[in-house]
């Protein structure tokens, strides 16, 4: 009985350690899906963990996964799906397919670096320089970057912007899956002065700082995920109006911070616990 008590002691002492750990390392560390688990998101964009994630091929017709070395190319069975639309779609307008950055880690989480959300398999990044019709290598993967579609003063678009990447832009946000996509806002900016006709597609084309060399495409819970939370809609409208001209105001641009003003506080590491309860199972599942 005594050696049963120790034995929970110890159990209990090592769950809280682990507990205490960065969610961030616990789920880097993990190099494989959760493949026992059937697939589905859980938790929140920039909260949860992701059971049963599948890869995305690292070349498919219209698309080529980059950064291979991050082992962060696994998503939900949906957003493998819509990747393989969207590089039809850039087929379509006139591209070789697309580059793609992140998706998730095999089992989602915090991530070691970059990205607060990106965690439960939905959300994906898109870079600005277009596909290639042959297959890189690994290490051209690694070492190839995008470009930025947006001038150094961020008030507007530069030479490097064309209207392909606004066909692909607009051929994303029409696609049911998706919930919203984060471009810079000089890019929403030039979208809100050129789009006429059916301009309902550009509610879904969000301001938001950086995404000039990628934009990141995040889709709504699939059916049938109970444990998967939506981000409440966009606001109504084309979103071309006074909260994008906000973006180009000084305050945006040109910060300063006052002398006397509190330092922020540097954000608390996510620790397992502040997780939703099932990613524990997720972490731990074979
Ligand atoms: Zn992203």
């Amino acid at each position: 009985m005594k050696t049963l008590a120790i034995g929970f002691a110890a159990l209990a002492t090592l769950t809280s350690l682990a507990s205490a750990e960065p969610a961030k390392r616990l789920f880097g560390a993990r190099a494989a899906p959760a493949t026992s688990m059937a697939a589905a998101p859980v938790g929140s964009y920039a909260n949860g963990c992701l059971a049963g994630g599948v890869m995305l091929p690292t070349t498919g017709p219209g698309w080529q996964a980059m950064r291979l070395e991050r082992n962060r190319n696994w998503g939900h069975p949906e957003l493998v799906a819509f990747v393989a639309r969207l590089g039809a779609a850039a087929q379509s307008i006139g591209w070789d397919g697309v580059l793609v950055g992140d998706l998730s880690q095999p089992r989602g989480g915090p991530m070691l670096s970059g990205h607060a959300s990106h965690q439960i398999g939905l959300d994906v990044d898109i870079w600005m320089r277009p596909g290639y019709a042959r297959e890189l290598t690994r290490a051209e993967r690694s070492k190839l970057g995008s470009f930025s579609v947006v001038r150094a003063d961020r008030r507007s678009v530069n030479d490097a912007w064309t209207p392909r990447h606004a066909a692909l832009l607009q051929a994303a946000a029409e696609d049911d899956a998706v919930a919203r996509i984060f471009v810079n806002a000089a890019i929403k900016d030039q979208l809100c002065r050129d789009v006429g006709g059916d301009r309902l597609w550009l509610r879904k084309i969000r301001p938001w700082w950086g995404h000039d060399e990628h934009f990141h495409v995040r889709l709504t819970c699939p059916k049938g995920a109970p444990a998967c939370t939506d981000q409440a809609p966009p606001p109504a409208g084309d979103g071309c109006d006074e909260t994008l001209a906000w973006w180009f105001s000084d305050e945006a641009l040109n910060p300063k911070p006052a002398p006397d003003a509190p330092k922020p506080k540097p954000r608390r590491e996510l620790t397992l616990a502040d997780l939703p309860s099932a990613c524990a199972a997720v972490l731990n599942a074979k």
